[in-house]
C-alpha cells in the first residue's frame, strides 16, 4: 500500500474488520482507557474521590461520576467532559455518604452521550447499587443477547451494564456472592468496583489485564486504578490486587477471596508503554523505571550517529530519556506540548493544514534546525500524528530525522480496553518498516523488539498480554462469538444537555 493509499484509507475508513456490532462503542478514534476509584469509611468521600479522579484523567477525559452511599441511600453526579468541568463544588456538595465509587471514560457512542458515563446506578429488587469498570467484556454481546432474550431492558450501550443485570438475576446470599456469580461467566477485562448501600466489592479479572490498588487512608479503605491517585490524597499503598481476586469492603473491614480458576496472568503490557502514568507502580514495578528501560533496550537495538534525542511528549519522554543516558546523546526538549488544550477550540475552517496537531505539539525551532535529531515515541498506532510532527520538524530545519518507537509494531486490535482502531486502520498492519519509514520521511526508523520490550518490564513474557503486537489474545474475542448487532439504538439528545 503507497502514500496515497494508506491516506485515502484514512480519509475513508473500511467497515469494522471485526464485527463489533453497530451501536456499540466501535468509533475509530484512539482513546484512552478508563479509570475507577473507590473509598469505604470516610466523611469526605466524594471530595476524596474526586481527587482520585482528577489523578487518573489521562485514562479518560470524555466523561465523569461519582456515586456515594449515605445510610444505603445511593447519591451520584455524572457529566460529559474533564473532571473539574464535571463537578463544581455546589454538584460535588450533592453527593454525599462515607463510601463512593468514581469513574473516568474514554470512549462515547456516537455524540458524547450521558447514558454511557459511569458510574452506572440503578435500583433493583434489593436496593440499588453502581459500577465502574475498567476494560472489556469480550462476550457482553452474548450476555446482553441472553438478558434481552428474557426481557431486559438496557439504559446504555456500555458492556459494563451486563454486569448489573447479572447481579440483579443472581441469587447469591450476599452482594459479594451476586457479584461473583455475576462475573463468573464474563469473559475478557475488568477492573472494577461495584457497591450497593453498604458495601464496596472490588474485582480484577484473572488474567489481571488492567491494574487496581487497594490502599488505605487513616481507618477508610481505598482502591484505585494507579498509585499516583492514592498519593493524591497521601494514602498508603497496601498493594495491588491481584488477578482473580475479589475484595469485600464493609463494615466488617476487608475481606478478600480468590473464587475464579487461575490462570497465567496475562497483564496488558501497554499500560507501561503509554496508558499508565508515569508517576505509578502497576504490575509490580514503576512505570517511569520501565519506560526507561525500554528506551535503553532501544538504544541498544537501534543505536545511530545523531546530535539530540527528543520526545514526542509527553507520553513518551521516559523512554527518550533512557535513550539519551544509554547512547550519551544529549537529550532536549524539541517539541513543547500544551497542556490546556480543552475539549472545545475554535478550529479555523479552511487554509491551515495540521492544525489538530499543532494545537498541542509545537516545535522549539533553535533546538531543531540543522539538528540530526533521534526522535522517540511510545507507539504509532495509525501514523497520523508521527506523518505531521515529521512534516512540522522538516519545516523547522531538521537536518535528518531517526524516529525510534519505544513498543514493537501494533498489527492488530486491542479486545481488552485499550481502543486501537481496526486492523485495515493501523499501519503496521498495512505496511513494511520500510514502507512506514518512507510514508512518514525519515532517514531511519526502528521498532522495539518483543523481547526488549519484556525485559525492560523485568517481568516473564508469559505474564503478559501482548496480543497487539502478535496475535496471540489469551481469550476468545468478540468476533469469534455469534451475537445480534443491536437494531436502532436510540440517541437522547437531551441527557447531552444534561451533561453541560
Ligand atoms: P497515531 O497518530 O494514530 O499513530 O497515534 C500515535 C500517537 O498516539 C502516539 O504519539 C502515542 O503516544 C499516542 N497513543 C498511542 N496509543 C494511544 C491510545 N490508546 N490512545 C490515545 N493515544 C495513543
Amino acid at each position: 500500500m503507497d502514500a496515497a493509499q494508506l491516506d485515502a484509507l484514512i480519509d475513508n475508513p473500511p467497515p469494522q474488520y471485526f464485527p463489533r456490532p453497530q451501536g456499540w462503542d466501535d468509533d475509530d478514534q484512539v482513546r484512552d482507557e478508563c479509570g475507577v476509584f473507590g473509598v469505604y469509611g470516610h466523611p469526605e468521600a466524594a471530595r476524596l474521590i474526586y481527587l482520585g479522579l482528577y489523578s487518573l484523567q489521562h485514562r479518560g477525559q470524555e466523561g465523569a461520576g461519582i456515586v456515594c452511599a449515605d445510610e444505603g441511600a445511593l447519591s451520584a453526579h455524572r457529566g460529559v467532559g474533564l473532571v473539574s468541568d464535571v463537578f463544581k463544588p455546589h454538584k460535588l456538595a450533592r453527593v454525599k455518604g462515607a463510601q463512593g465509587i468514581g469513574h473516568v471514560r474514554y470512549s462515547t457512542f456516537g455524540n458524547n452521550n450521558l447514558k454511557n458515563v459511569q458510574p452506572l446506578v440503578v435500583d433493583y429488587r434489593s436496593g440499588s447499587m453502581a459500577v465502574a469498570h475498567n476494560g472489556n467484556l469480550v462476550n457482553a454481546g452474548v450476555l446482553r443477547d441472553e438478558l434481552e432474550d428474557k426481557g431486559a431492558i438496557f439504559q446504555s450501550t456500555t458492556d459494563s451494564e451486563v454486569i448489573l443485570h447479572r447481579i440483579s438475576r443472581s441469587d447469591g446470599s450476599t452482594f459479594t456472592e451476586c457479584v461473583i456469580e455475576a462475573l463468573r461467566d464474563v469473559m475478557g477485562a475488568y477492573s472494577v468496583v461495584i457497591m450497593d448501600g453498604d458495601e464496596i466489592v472490588a474485582a480484577r479479572d484473572p488474567y489481571g489485564f488492567r491494574p487496581l490498588w487497594l490502599g488505605k487512608l487513616d481507618d477508610s479503605y481505598i482502591i484505585a486504578s494507579e498509585t499516583c491517585a492514592l498519593d493524591i490524597i497521601d494514602a498508603e499503598r497496601v498493594r495491588e490486587i491481584a488477578p482473580g481476586e475479589v475484595v469485600t469492603i464493609n463494615r466488617n473491614g476487608v475481606h478478600t477471596q480468590r473464587p475464579f480458576d487461575p490462570v497465567v496472568p496475562k497483564q496488558c503490557i501497554f499500560e507501561y508503554i503509554y496508558v499508565s502514568r508515569p508517576d505509578s507502580d502497576i504490575f509490580g514495578a514503576s512505570v517511569d523505571e520501565v519506560r526507561k528501560n525500554m528506551g535503553r533496550e532501544l538504544a541498544r537495538h537501534a543505536p545511530v550517529e545523531a546530535d539530540v534525542v527528543m520526545a514526542v511528549p509527553d507520553s513518551s519522554n521516559p523512554a527518550a530519556l533512557g535513550y539519551a543516558h544509554e547512547s550519551g546523546i544529549p537529550f532536549d526538549m524539541g517539541i513543547i506540548r500544551n497542556h490546556y488544550v480543552g475539549r472545545t477550540f475554535i478550529e479555523p475552517e479552511q487554509g491551515i493544514r495540521d492544525f489538530g496537531v499543532k494545537i498541542k505539539l509545537n516545535p522549539s525551532r533553535s533546538a531543531i534546525a540543522g539538528k540530526r535529531i533521534v526522535l522517540v515515541d511510545d507507539s504509532i498506532v495509525r501514523g497520523t500524528t508521527a506523518r505531521k510532527i515529521i512534516k512540522i520538524l522538516r519545516s523547522h530545519g531538521a537536518k535528518e530525522i531517526h524516529f525510534r518507537i519505544s513498543s514493537p509494531q501494533i498489527v492488530n486490535s486491542c479486545h481488552y480496553g485499550i481502543d486501537t482502531p481496526n486492523p485495515s486502520r493501523l499501519i503496521a498492519h498495512n505496511m513494511t518498516v520500510d514502507e512506514i519509514r518512507d510514508y512518514l520521511g525519515v532517514e531511519t526508523l526502528s521498532y522495539l523488539p518483543i523481547d526488549a520490550l519484556v525485559a525492560a518490564t523485568g517481568g516473564a513474557r508469559e505474564h503478559f498480554c501482548l496480543g497487539c503486537f502478535n496475535n496471540d489474545y489469551p481469550t476468545q474475542v468478540p468476533g469469534d462469538f455469534q451475537f445480534r448487532a443491536p437494531h436502532n439504538r436510540h440517541v437522547d439528545h437531551s441527557t447531552e444537555l444534561l451533561g453541560q
